[in-house]
């Protein structure tokens, strides 16, 4: 496939966390990890600028830490660093097969990461670097959802991939009700008016008000990521018209 073949030329990729589990409920798996890299280096590989933002939820959550009692901004910053360690996991397995990559933390610790400068960003996209946003915004009270609409916006993206481990957006949870539709298409106020579970109202509102368009696809299923680069019309688009 050749570079004037990709719809998307620079791609931002939300992972969560929990996809980092692999099988089991928490923490690193360290084979899930490795066989993710792959994809990306495949990606990677066809021309394809791309930004990863991972999120934390296999380590720590804030919100589910503020629920027991936990003061929610420090149970968030706990949140982000654990983005941190999934970032600085998912490098290492790049970097192991090859790829260049930098990883731009919102939360400066530059022994381990760059602190997060838009140009920057951009700069290592393009010289082929695969950018890794660590820290979330920096922000407690938003989440890595957010993250992802505002580093997309910020680096110019095309379009938010959004990785799940389903085949997109349904009416229903398709693990409990095997009645369950996919949706083709959607647009911003259907997911919002809806509560349909794609991002966050404030990462999606923030797509709506620059009619960014979001992806949500089946990570599990290998070569996906390369497909939508590609603009096979899989998993389900999000944006302010159709497809
Ligand atoms: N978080 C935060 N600000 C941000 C991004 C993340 O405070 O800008 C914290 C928040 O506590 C969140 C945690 O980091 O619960 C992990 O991020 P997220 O829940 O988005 O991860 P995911 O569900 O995608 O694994």
């Amino acid at each position: 496939m050749s570079e004037s073949k990709l719809k998307y030329k620079r791609i931002i990729l939300k992972v969560t966390g929990e996809i980092f589990a692999g099988a089991q409920k928490f923490g690193i798996d360290a084979q899930t990890v490795k066989a993710f890299a792959q994809e990306i280096k495949e990606v990677k590989e066809i021309g394809c600028e791309m930004a990863l933002v991972i999120g934390g939820g296999n380590i720590f959550r804030g919100a589910v830490a503020s629920e027991i009692g936990m003061d929610r901004a420090s149970a968030d910053t706990m949140g982000m660093l654990a983005t941190v360690i999934n970032s600085l996991a998912l490098q290492d397995a790049l970097e192991k097969l090859g790829v260049s990559t930098r990883v731009l933390s919102a939360i400066e610790m530059r022994q381990v990461a760059e602190p997060y400068i838009r140009r920057r960003a951009t700069r290592h996209l393009e010289k082929g670097r695969v950018v890794i946003f660590a820290g979330g915004t920096g922000n407690p009270y938003f989440t890595t959802d957010t993250t992802a609409s505002l580093r997309a916006m910020e680096i110019g993206a095309e379009v938010i991939l959004k990785a799940t481990k389903v085949e997109g957006v349904y009416d229903a949870d398709p693990f409990k009700f095997e009645g369950a539709t996919k949706f083709e298409e959607l647009t911003y106020i259907e997911v919002l008016n809806r509560e349909l579970k794609v991002m966050d109202s404030t990462a999606i509102s923030l797509c709506m008000d620059h009619q960014l368009p979001i992806v949500v696809f089946n990570l599990m299923e290998k070569g996906n990521i390369k497909r939508v680069v590609a603009g096979e019309a899989i998993g389900t688009l999000v944006s302010a018209g159709k497809r």
